[in-house]
């Protein structure tokens, strides 16, 4: 779109600094376990294939892709599945993988439906945290880097489909 600015907010090695060192933690905790991390498709794709190569415990990969309905609605904080998981995680330890968490809407919806699914147990992992627009309260357990209240796109995330390739992370500033 014609006017489009962006700077970035962090770059390439913070990312990986950051990923490896989740990677690090979450392996240790889980260490005696095989986890299966969920990744919400599509923001997440890039973390969690950055992450997976740091992950030293036997693990295995699932996905959802889910799209949230109209903004009438978008309070209720009711999500469609779009693409469901694979393979049953009852009993199994599941690590949630998502990119970014806002209003927290998408993550609690994502977090209600796992946990009727009966999970031996459940823990999520955010790349990103923007705590200032949160309606909803949810469990972070592993979290990247706290941002302050911006559009941001790259490394996974998008404006319009577009920047996901991106190997930073960048604010897109709207406008002339
Ligand atoms: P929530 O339900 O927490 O409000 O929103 C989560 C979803 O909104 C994310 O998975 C992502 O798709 C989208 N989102 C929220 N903030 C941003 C942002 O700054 N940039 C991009 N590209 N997507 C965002």
């Amino acid at each position: 779109m014609p006017g489009e600015r962006a700077k970035v907010l962090i770059t390439e090695g913070e990312i990986q600094a950051r990923v490896a060192e989740l990677g690090r933690q979450i392996s240790a905790d889980y260490l005696g376990k095989e986890p299966v991390v969920v990744g919400v498709l599509k923001g997440a794709f890039i973390f969690v294939a950055d992450l997976a190569r740091h992950l030293t415990v036997p693990v295995s990969f699932d996905f959802m892709a889910v799209s949230s309905y109209g903004a009438a609605t978008q309070s209720s904080g009711e999500v469609r599945i779009v693409k469901d998981l694979d393979e049953s995680i009852e009993g199994k330890d599941v690590l949630l993988v998502e990119d970014i968490v806002d209003t927290g809407l998408t993550l609690s919806y994502l977090q209600r439906i796992l946990l009727s699914r009966k999970p031996a147990s459940l823990k999520t992992c955010t790349l990103l945290d923007k705590p200032d627009r949160r309606k909803v309260e949810v469990a972070l357990d592993y979290r990247g880097f706290e941002i302050p209240n911006e559009f941001v796109v790259g490394y996974g995330l998008d404006y319009d489909q577009k920047y996901r390739n991106l190997r930073e992370i960048l604010v897109l500033a709207r406008g002339s």
